[in-house]
C-alpha cells in the first residue's frame, strides 16, 4: 500500500528521524503512565542475529532505544560465539530484550506453554545477564494461549493492543500510509523486523537469501577452522594420550 518507503537502512533511518521529531521513544513498561507523545520500537528476529544487529546499530545512533524479541526456536542459535558477541553489542547499545515464542510449535511438540516459555527467558536471562521484560508470540493466531506470569509484557495484551496504534513492516507491506501515521497525534507501537531492511532497498526475498548466504560463508570458514582443529588433534593423538594417561591414572 506504501509504495513509497525504501527499504534501506538509509530510509529506515529517515523514518526513525520523522517518528521521533514530535513522539518520545519509550519502553514498554512505560506507556501507561508516560505523558507525552510516545513510540515503542519492538523488532520480532525472526532469522538473523546480525540483521538485527545493523539495526540497533541505526538506532543507536540516533539515540533511540527499542526492544528486541528473540525466537530460541528459530533457524538461529543464540548461544554461537558470533550472534552472543552481537547480542551483547545490542545490550552494550543499551536496547532491551523480550522472548518471541512460537506457541503453534511448542503446541505441535505438545509442549507446555507456560513452563517453556518460564525456562526460555531463564535461559536467556541467564545467559546474556539481562532481565527479559516483554514476550511476543511468532504469527499469532486467533486461538492463542497466553503466558500466566502477568509481571511480563505481553504485546498482545489487548488494553494495549487497543490503546496503541500497531502497525508492521511484514513483507515490506505496511497496511496503511505511514506518512499519514507519523503526521497523526496518535502514540504508536511499531514492529520491524530482521529481514525487511537492507543496505540497498532490496526486495524482503533476496534480503533473506543475502543475509543466508553471508551466514553460510561465516560456517563454511566455522567448519574448516574446526575441521583443521580435529586433524590437528588426531596427529597429535598418541602423543597427547600419553600426558593425559600420566595424569589421570599416576
Ligand atoms: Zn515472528
Amino acid at each position: 500500500m506504501n509504495t513509497s518507503i525504501k527499504f534501506s537502512y538509509k530510509s529506515y533511518k529517515n523514518l526513525l528521524k520523522k517518528i521521533t521529531k514530535k513522539r518520545t521513544p519509550i519502553f514498554f513498561n512505560k506507556y501507561k503512565s508516560f505523558s507525552k507523545p510516545f513510540i515503542i520500537i519492538r523488532h520480532d528476529i525472526e532469522y538473523f542475529v546480525d540483521a538485527a544487529f545493523e539495526l540497533a546499530k541505526i538506532e543507536f545512533g540516533l539515540g533511540i532505544k527499542s526492544t528486541f524479541f528473540f525466537l530460541l526456536t528459530s533457524n538461529y542459535n543464540l548461544f554461537s560465539e558470533r550472534n552472543s558477541n552481537l547480542i551483547n553489542k545490542i545490550k552494550g547499545m543499551g536496547h532491551r530484550f523480550g522472548i518471541h515464542y512460537d506457541a503453534n510449535y511448542l503446541n505441535e511438540n505438545k509442549i507446555n506453554l507456560n513452563e517453556n516459555l518460564k525456562k526460555q527467558i531463564d535461559i536467556f536471562e541467564n545467559f546474556f545477564k539481562v532481565k527479559i521484560n516483554a514476550i511476543s508470540c511468532h504469527r499469532p493466531k486467533l486461538k492463542f494461549s497466553n503466558y500466566n506470569d502477568k509481571k511480563i509484557f505481553n504485546v498482545y495484551n489487548k488494553e494495549f493492543q487497543r490503546s496503541v496504534k500497531y502497525f508492521s513492516d511484514s513483507q515490506q507491506v505496511f497496511r496503511e500510509d505511514v506518512e499519514e501515521l507519523i503526521k497523526s497525534n496518535k502514540n504508536l507501537h511499531l514492529l520491524i523486523h530482521d529481514y525487511t531492511w537492507s543496505s540497498k532497498n532490496d526486495k524482503w526475498e533476496k534480503n533473506i537469501m543475502k543475509f543466508y548466504k553471508k551466514n553460510s560463508n561465516y560456517e563454511k570458514l566455522y567448519f574448516k577452522r574446526t575441521v583443521k582443529d580435529w586433524q590437528l588433534g588426531l596427529k597429535m593423538r598418541k602423543k597427547k594420550d600419553l600426558v593425559f594417561k600420566k595424569k589421570i591414572l599416576t
